[in-house]
C-alpha cells in the first residue's frame, strides 16, 4: 500500500505530549488535509521528562504545548489524561482501553493510529498505551494502523545515540509513504521544551525523509469483514523475524534512563 488508508475519522492514542506530533504528526496532517477527521487520546501529561525542566511546570506547559501543536496538525479534538509518565505500563491495560472506548466513540473513530508494539523508542509507555488501544479495538473491530520506523533508521540511531529503536524489516511494513512534514514540523515546534536540544528527533527525521511507514495490527475495516485477527502470513512473518532490535543486549526498559529521553 503506497497511500494512507481511507478512514471515516481517526483516533490517535499516545502517551506523551509530543508522541502524535515528533511521532504521529506527518500522518495526522495527511488526513486531516485530506478532510478525515482526527482526534488524540493522550494518556499522561509527560511530566516525567528529563527535557525542559528549566521550563516551568511540565505539567502544565506540556498541555499547553499539546494543544497548540494539535491545532497545527488539524485535529479537532484532544484529551489528556492525567495517569502517570513513565509507569503507565502498571496501570492495567484493561483500564485504559475504557479511555480509549470513550474517545472512539467521542471521535467516531474508524480507524486508530498508534505507535509500533515494539513503542518505536523501545518506552514501555509506548508500549502500553498500544496494548489499551489494541484490546479496545479487537473489542470493537476497528482497524489499527501502527507508525512503524525502517530497520534502517533505527539501526542508524542505535549505532549513533546508544538508543533502543525497535525497527522493522521491510517484509513487516504493510504501508509505506510519502508525506509532506511541513505541519508536523510546525507542531514540532509547539513542544518547545521538548523539541530543543534534541538530536536524536531531527536526526532521526533527517533518516527518514519524507518516508513514513505503517504496519497494520488490525484489519477490520481493510476488508470490511470484521476479519480483525492479522492474516496467517503475517503472523508467520512476525514470528521469523520478531521485532528487529539494532542493538542488540540492550533491555526495551532502557530508554527509561538513558539520555535520550526525548524523541519518546
Ligand atoms: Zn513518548
Amino acid at each position: 500500500m503506497s497511500s494512507l488508508p481511507e478512514a471515516s475519522s481517526v483516533l490517535a492514542v499516545c502517551a506523551h505530549p509530543d508522541d502524535e506530533s515528533f511521532g504521529l504528526g506527518a500522518a495526522l496532517a495527511a488526513f486531516a488535509a485530506r478532510g478525515t477527521p482526527t482526534a488524540v487520546l493522550c494518556l499522561t501529561h509527560g511530566a516525567a521528562s528529563a527535557l525542559g525542566t528549566g521550563h516551568g511546570d511540565l505539567h502544565q506547559i506540556r498541555a499547553a504545548e499539546l494543544a497548540a501543536a494539535a491545532a497545527e496538525l488539524g485535529v479537532g479534538d484532544v484529551e489528556l489524561l492525567d495517569y502517570p509518565d513513565g509507569a503507565l505500563a502498571r496501570e492495567p491495560a484493561e483500564l485504559l482501553s475504557g479511555h480509549v472506548q470513550q474517545a472512539a466513540a467521542r471521535a467516531n473513530a474508524g480507524l486508530l493510529l498508534v505507535f509500533d508494539e515494539g513503542g518505536i523508542t523501545g518506552h514501555p509507555d509506548h508500549r502500553q498505551a498500544t496494548r489499551a488501544a489494541s484490546l479496545f479495538a479487537r473489542r470493537a473491530r476497528l482497524p489499527v494502523l501502527a507508525w512503524a520506523v525502517e530497520q534502517r533508521v533505527a539501526a542508524t540511531l542505535n549505532l549513533e545515540f546508544g538508543t533502543s529503536f525497535v525497527g522493522r524489516a521491510a517484509d513487516q511494513i504493510d504501508c509505506s509513504v510519502e508525506l509532506d512534514r511541513q505541519r508536523q514540523l510546525s507542531a514540532i515546534t509547539c513542544h518547545a521544551s521538548q523539541a530543543q536540544d534534541n538530536p536524536v528527533l531531527w536526526r532521526r527525521l533527517e533518516l527518514q525523509g519524507n518516508r513514513e511507514v505503517f504496519r497494520w495490527l488490525d484489519r477490520a475495516g481493510e476488508t470490511g469483514a470484521h476479519d480483525w485477527t492479522r492474516p496467517a502470513r503475517h503472523r508467520e512473518r512476525d514470528a521469523q523475524h520478531g521485532a528487529v532490535r539494532a542493538a542488540p543486549g540492550r533491555g526495551p526498559d532502557r530508554d527509561r534512563d538513558h539520555p535520550e529521553r526525548h524523541d519518546r
